[in-house]
Formats: C-alpha cells, sequence, structure tokens
C-alpha cells in the first residue's frame, strides 16, 4: 500500500544527494530539550504521528536520566499499543566474502589477508538451506561481499536456488538481500528472482568520515550508495532497507540522517523503507576504527527507543551482533525483527561439528550466539509471539509495516493470526512434544484473546488443519 504523507513532503529530487551536513548540526544544536516539548513529542508520536527532524533532534538532545525513561517508556507503550507482541525470526546466511572494496571497520576488506575467502559452491548453499530449514527457519537474508562475481545474475541465482530447496515440510519463504548497491537493470534482474527487502546500509552519513573509512574501491562513492535504493525504487524494488553501522560517528547524527533518509524516499517514491537497521560496531580482523564514537549500551537503547518513536510505522531490525541480555531488553522498545540462530562463518550451517568463532572466516564477531530453539524458548517465555510470517511479501501487500500501524485491526486479523500459525507449524515441525507445551499455551492464550469472533473461528480451525498436517495458511 502506497500513501503521501503530505505533512512531511520536501522538495527532494531522486537521484540527488539529500544530506547536508551542516543542515543536521544546525537542527541539532538549535534545538532545546525542555520538560514540555519533549512530552509535547513523545505524545505527538503515541498519537500515532509520526516525527520530524526537528522534533527527533529535541528527542537526541534530551539527557536527563528523567526524560530517557520517559521516552523509553513511551517507546514500550507505543511498541505495545500499535504492534502487540509477534517478533519475526530470521537468519543470515553469507553467500559469499569476496570483496574488491577495503571499509577499514571490516573483516572481509580486500587489503586483509589474513581472511580466508569463500564464496558457497551450489551444493554448499543448498546444504546450508537445508541445516536452516531442520531447524525450522523460514526468512533468510543472503549477504555478499562486493565482488564482480556477485553481479545481479549469480544473486538471482542463488536467490533462486534458495527458493528451491525444500526439506520435509520445510522451505524459505522470503528471501532478503543485503549486497553492495546495483544499476538499474541489474536490482530488476534480482527483483525479478522474486527477493523481499533489498538493503544498502549507508554505515555513515557523515561525508568526511564516510571518506575515511572508505578510501578505495567502488563503496568511495558516498552519492552512489546514498541514492542506490532510488534506483532500486525505479525499476518498482520498493521494498528496501536502510541502516547505519553505528560507531563510525555520532548516533545522535546518524539519527536524524536515517529520518532524512526516510523523508527523501517517501518524498520520491511515497513510501518509506521497509526497515531500518542500526548494527553496532564489533570488533574484527585488522579492525582500525577511531574508539571516538563508540556508542555505549546505555546510547544504543536510547537510540533505539528514539527511532522508534521517529518512524512508527518503519520495521526496525535488531540483530546478533549485540549479547543476549541487551537483546533482551532492547527488544522492549519496538524492534520488530531479530535474527536468531546466527552463524556468520561461511557454510557453518551445516557444519554439525562445534565451532569455535574464528575471526579469519568471519565478518565481524557476534554476541548472541545462541540456537534458534532457545531465542524462541527465550520469547515464549517473555510471552513474546515469535513469527515466520512472510503472508504481506506473497500476497503483494508492500507497505505491510505502514498498514500495520495504520489499517485498524490489521495486527489483531492478520499478523497475530498468521504468527500464531507459523508457530504452530515451527512447533510440530520442529520441536519435541516434550518441549513445545509452553509454545502451545501460548498459541491457546493468544487465540483466547481474540475479539474478532469470526477470524477466530477461522483461526481456530487453521490451526486444527495445520495439526493434521497442511502447511503454509495465512491471512
Ligand atoms: N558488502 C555489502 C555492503 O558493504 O553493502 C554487503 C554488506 S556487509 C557484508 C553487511 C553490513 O555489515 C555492512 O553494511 C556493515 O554495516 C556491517 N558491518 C561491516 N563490518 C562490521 C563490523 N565490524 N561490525 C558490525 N557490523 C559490520
Ligand atoms: Fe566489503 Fe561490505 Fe565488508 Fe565493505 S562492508 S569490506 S563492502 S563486505
Amino acid at each position: 500500500m502506497k500513501f503521501t504523507p503530505e505533512k512531511y513532503k520536501i522538495e527532494d529530487k531522486a537521484h540527488k544527494p539529500f544530506i547536508d551536513s551542516k543542515e543536521i548540526w544546525d537542527i541539532i544544536n538549535s534545538s532545546n530539550a525542555n520538560k514540555e516539548r519533549v512530552r509535547e513529542i513523545i505524545n505527538k508520536s503515541l498519537n500515532k504521528e509520526r516525527l520530524n527532524m526537528s522534533e527527533v533532534a529535541v528527542l537526541v538532545k534530551a539527557d536527563s536520566p528523567e526524560l530517557i525513561s520517559e521516552i523509553k517508556q513511551a517507546a514500550r507503550e507505543l511498541k505495545e499499543r500499535v504492534y502487540g507482541n509477534r517478533i519475526v525470526l530470521f537468519a543470515p546466511l553469507y553467500v559469499g566474502n569476496l570483496c574488491m572494496n577495503n571499509c577499514k571497520y571490516c573483516g572481509f576488506k580486500v587489503s586483509n589477508k589474513e581472511t580466508i575467502r569463500k564464496t558457497l559452491t551450489k551444493e554448499e548453499l543448498i546444504s546450508d538451506v537445508k541445516a536452516l530449514e531442520d531447524n525450522g527457519q523460514k526468512r533468510l537474508i543472503l549477504v555478499y561481499g562486493e565482488h564482480k562475481k556477485y553481479s545481479p545474475e549469480f544473486i538471482a541465482d542463488t536467490v533462486k536456488t534458495v527458493y528451491g530447496v525444500k526439506s520435509k515440510n520445510g522451505e524459505i519463504r522470503r528471501v532478503n538481500i543485503n549486497a553492495a548497491p546495483l544499476d538499474a537493470k541489474g536490482f530488476k534482474i534480482v527483483k525479478d528472482a522474486g527477493i523481499g527487502t533489498y538493503q544498502v546500509f549507508q554505515e555513515t552519513y557523515h561525508r568526511e568520515t564516510y571518506a575515511k573509512y572508505h578510501e578505495s574501491g567502488k563503496k568511495r562513492d558516498y552519492n552512489n550508495r546514498l541514492t542506490s535504493l532510488d534506483t532500486a525504487q525505479d525499476v518498482g524494488l520498493d521494498d528496501v532497507g536502510i541502516g547505519a553501522l553505528l560507531g563510525l560517528y555520532d548516533w545522535r547524527f546518524e539519527m536524524l540522517a536515517l529520518v532524512r533518509h526516510t523523508n527523501h524516499l517517501e518524498a520520491c517514491y511515497n513510501i518509506g523503507p521497509h526497515t531500518i537497521s542500526f548494527p553496532r560496531l564489533q570488533n574484527a580482523e585488522e579492525f582500525s576504527c577511531d574508539p571516538k564514537y563508540q556508542v555505549s549500551d546505555e546510547e544504543f537503547a536510547r537510540f533505539v527507543a528514539i527511532l522508534r518513536l521517529a518512524v512508527p510505522y518503519t520495521g526496525l531490525i535488531l540483530t546478533a551482533r549485540e549479547p543476549e541480555l541487551l537483546r533482551k531488553e532492547i527488544l522492549q522498545y519496538g524492534c520488530s525483527q531479530v535474527d536468531a540462530g546466527t552463524k556468520i562463518e561461511l557454510g557453518n550451517y551445516s557444519n554439525k561439528e562445534k565451532q569455535e568463532q574464528d575471526l579469519r572466516k568471519e565478518q565481524f564477531q557476534i554476541n548472541d550466539s545462541r540456537s534458534l530453539s532457545e531465542v524462541i524458548d527465550e520469547l515464549i517465555e517473555d510471552e513474546y509471539l515469535p513469527s515466520f510470517c512472510t503472508a504481506c511479501y506473497r500476497l503483494g501487500r508492500t507497505g505491510e509495516h505502514f498498514m500495520e500501524f495504520s489499517v485498524p485491526g490489521f495486527i489483531k486479523e492478520k499478523c497475530t493470526p498468521n504468527a500464531i500459525m507459523t508457530l504452530a507449524e515451527y512447533l510440530i515441525d520442529y520441536r519435541e512434544i516434550k518441549n513445545a507445551a509452553k509454545g502451545w499455551k501460548l498459541i491457546d492464550k493468544s487465540i483466547d484473546k481474540m475479539e474478532n469472533k469470526q477470524v477466530k473461528e477461522l483461526l481456530i480451525n487453521r490451526v486444527e488443519r495445520i495439526k493434521g498436517g497442511e502447511r503454509d495458511l495465512y491471512f
């Protein structure tokens, strides 16, 4: 569903760089975070109105414990009020780590001669996907370095291979991509392979800092990266993900820049990014980053809470770069998707031997190496509803987060039942009966709470059909 948020319409032109560092700093420096203003802005967001850059600047300036706590509480409330208790699960799958760039923070940089380079063969890709399916995964993000080998045709081919792998009742129903920007023809080829979201992170929106961390390779071109998702939109790839790598530059600046990027896409294409990612810098082989802008756990939590309030209808992704306990805390502030059972060493999903982390084989270090079942158990324990739902994508419902946010009853009548059905499939297919009881209890409780009698009846019937062996039912 497309929309025109007229109130935020700005005079942007597609393909024209839109980040003005001075403008962003002027907005931050001139904002005044007095209590009344902060509360006014929080209320605007709770009333389901998106915030503009000046309002977001006030929230990032609010640094008294009292106001920070109010911001976090508001993010929690917005999440509960609007999104309910679902968390969508996915896993990253690294397809190849050849790379021609030299990003100073990344273990895959071309200058790193220690990295063990690898591109999965078709057979290896199939075994990894089988292993992921045998664990219960339904949604993957394929990740690639930037290299001539990873052409659009190659990426499309790997996507089709992944969709083609079926193991018992297992299948991958949505494949997202995180790879270098493509040209229009390339985006079209990848779109036609049936991808979900295409993610390109700007890493840092601050031009000088960007230049410092990307001295050589194609990725040096800041403008090209900044407007790359415009090119995707031009060919109808309207499901895109943006992101900033936190720790390269001031997080307050990156926050406003992410909002500015959102404005740009809305202004030029009437649709904002599907998701925003905010990976925090982790140690990597030959890591050489200035620690000046390191983001503490406390700042990170603030970042997520403010972003939730700033863009209430955009999906927020939290990854296993973050440790278990912090993930648990931050989930409350409105992240909608988390990865689980993550392995970022190439080919490792199908490798049965227990592996120690080896930075020579990884892009960076991860801090939550729990299995999918462990993450699911914790979510259930905390009364979150784990979801593998892919319905919107399958039904061509673009802008699902906006619908969740703005269409009355959408979450209760579509998302929650779909989460319940995918959880039921998971419990039957991938858990021993003795380990599934808590999951079924949560399903029963969630069904009991449903208000719409008609949907409730349909759902009860569908869960019975799933118990009887049917799969892939959705609203
Ligand atoms: N090579 C493509 C690119 O650069 O766009 C694909 C993405 S890269 C494999 C995935 C993302 O990992 C990067 O965009 C960056 O934000 C993140 N990343 C790289 N090094 C990292 C590190 N040391 N810690 C945390 N995240 C990192
Ligand atoms: Fe290559 Fe991407 Fe790593 Fe940069 S972040 S070195 S482009 S894999």
